[in-house]
């Protein structure tokens, strides 16, 4: 629950997988570095893509170049709503930011809770560089409000449809409190400059810096550079096009005061929204884990904890002849076309990488890598509908998974899973060994569409063999979704079962 709690946004869930690895005696290493005679069997790694995405793996003591690799995939990303380039929005008052819908989101379930901001912020550094920082705002912030039942005709009321650009954008303070106190938020310097400053209450074409990102004058004893402050005024410029212009100064303020940096250091972020209720433990018998973000990653840290559970240390996998590596992608929502998801040369790079750099460098004969790739196996892991006991007509009679009662195999035979009848008895054997309870089976119905994963995405690019699994839950895409507990520690043997005995019955089956 703490993983889900910390992890608001794809770039906090993969930094918090990075300290779990880090803990577990994993060693960090960087795409821009040449690994051959970095890596060595026996050794454990992990490593980052836009620091939205993480692929970590251990190598086999027995590991010889053109063995294969076990992976099981995820993803970081879960819909939200992000905050938008230019985000100083305001109405009738009220302080508002300027939000864009980011992937298929069950959008009424955000309406009245209590939300906050998380992210990665753009910085100038102290010593004049720029860094990246991850913010995350722990209190309440920001709502998105429903409108007031009087206000609505019987027909809206019953209807309930929600304008994805007029109705979802949240509030974060009334202009009143700004005018009588001159100060907003009684919080640090900044967030009382921008306050006083109003600047939010001019026009967005009217010229003038924003206040939260004042450039500073003569007068004022700031102790920055004549080149900090040249760069502070493009960066703020006044114009209608300047970057500072276009934010809502109460909003790079808090940013600001929750780094603990001046407000003019900003110079770009990528915040999205999150509901601020922790995860919990619901039900009779606390058999339901209720959070936001279980899909995906209740995935992600089920991923991790089997790869840490596989390789604890170089001893525990000195006989084990493959690589084992989990990829944890960002951008599934929307498609996996980005350098981070799975569509990306990632998942491919990790393998060519890794087996060129183990076989002393130079380029892996061709013919080598094409043998790694057809000894891989792909388990793509990500959330799967379980029956709603209200709608239990949307479920295929006889394919009707339940929570609590163990892990999914996804099939479709139109390919929006990679499962195939090998590859679903691998995890049906897998599950059998390890005492699980036998698969259930999700298919969509005829009448209904289907959606997608990583698994065909990845198969499509690589060539290796997949299976789509997952946990079942309801609520999918909800701001709150609902999943079993017993069914974690399902994922989580299934995984860990996967990376101990896939070779053994790889090597049974005839091809
Ligand atoms: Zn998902």
């Amino acid at each position: 629950m703490a993983y889900l709690d910390k992890s608001p946004d794809p770039f906090h869930a993969t930094q918090n997988a990075c300290d779990r690895l880090a803990a577990a005696g994993f060693m960090a290493i960087d795409e821009k570095d040449a690994w051959t005679g970095k890596l060595a069997k026996g050794g454990r790694y992990y490593f980052t893509r836009n620091r939205s995405c993480i692929v970590a793996f251990a190598v086999g003591g027995a590991y010889e170049p053109g063995n294969g690799f076990k992976v099981i995939g995820a993803h970081t990303d879960s819909p939200n709503l992000r905050v938008k380039p230019r985000s100083k929005r305001s109405n009738a008052g009220i302080t508002q930011l300027s939000v864009e819908c980011y992937g298929g989101g069950l959008w009424h379930t955000w309406f009245d809770r209590d939300l906050s901001l998380s992210g990665r912020v753009m910085l100038r550094s102290a010593s004049g560089g720029f860094e990246q920082r991850l913010v995350r705002i722990p209190r309440p912030v920001l709502r998105v409000p429903t409108l007031c039942i009087h206000l609505q005709s019987t027909e809206e009321r019953e209807a309930f449809k929600v304008n994805k650009e007029d109705h979802l954008q949240p509030i974060l303070a009334t202009e009143a409190l700004k005018s009588l106190s001159g100060d907003a938020s009684a919080g640090s310097e900044s967030a009382q400059a921008a306050a006083s400053e109003g600047a939010s209450e001019r026009p967005l074409g009217e010229a003038g810096a924003v206040a939260g990102a004042e450039v500073p004058t003569g007068g004022e004893s700031r102790a920055e550079s004549d080149e900090t402050r040249a760069a502070a005024e493009y960066y703020d410029a006044s114009s209608v096009h300047g970057w500072a212009n276009g934010q809502e100064p109460l909003l790079v303020s808090m940013l600001a005061e929750e780094l603990g940096v001046p407000a003019e250091s900003i110079l770009d972020f990528e915040c999205s929204l999150f509901d601020t209720q922790p995860a919990a433990l619901s039900g009779v018998h606390s058999e339901f884990l209720v959070s936001s973000r279980l899909d995906n990653l209740a995935s992600c840290f089920v991923a991790t904890e089997a790869l840490i559970e596989h390789a604890p240390s170089a001893e525990a996998i000195k006989d084990d002849p493959d690589v084992s590596l989990i990829a944890l992608f960002d951008h599934e929502e929307v498609g996996s076309g980005s350098t981070s998801g799975a569509g990306s040369p990632v998942m491919g790079d990790a393998v060519r990488r890794i087996s060129s750099a183990l076989s002393g460098g130079g380029t892996l004969a061709d013919d080598v890598l094409a043998a790694a790739l057809s000894k891989s196996f792909v388990l793509s892991a990500d959330m799967a509908h379980a029956v709603h006991p209200n709608y239990a007509s949307k479920h295929e009679k006889s394919h009707g998974p339940q929570m609590n009662r163990g892990i999914v195999i996804k099939s479709n035979s139109n390919q929006r899973y990679a499962s195939n009848g090998v590859t679903s008895f691998v995890v049906r054997e897998l599950s059998r060994r390890a005492g699980l309870p036998a698969p259930q089976e999700f298919v969509v119905r005829n009448d209904c569409p289907c959606g997608s994963t990583i698994g065909p995405i990845i198969s499509a690019s690589t060539g290796m063999r997949a299976v789509d699994v997952g946990m079942p839950m309801l609520s999918m895409h909800s701001v709150r979704e609902v999943m079993g507990v017993a069914d974690l520690t399902h994922g989580k043997e299934l995984f860990a079962a996967f990376l101990r005995d896939f070779r053994e019955i790889d090597a049974m089956l005839d091809g």
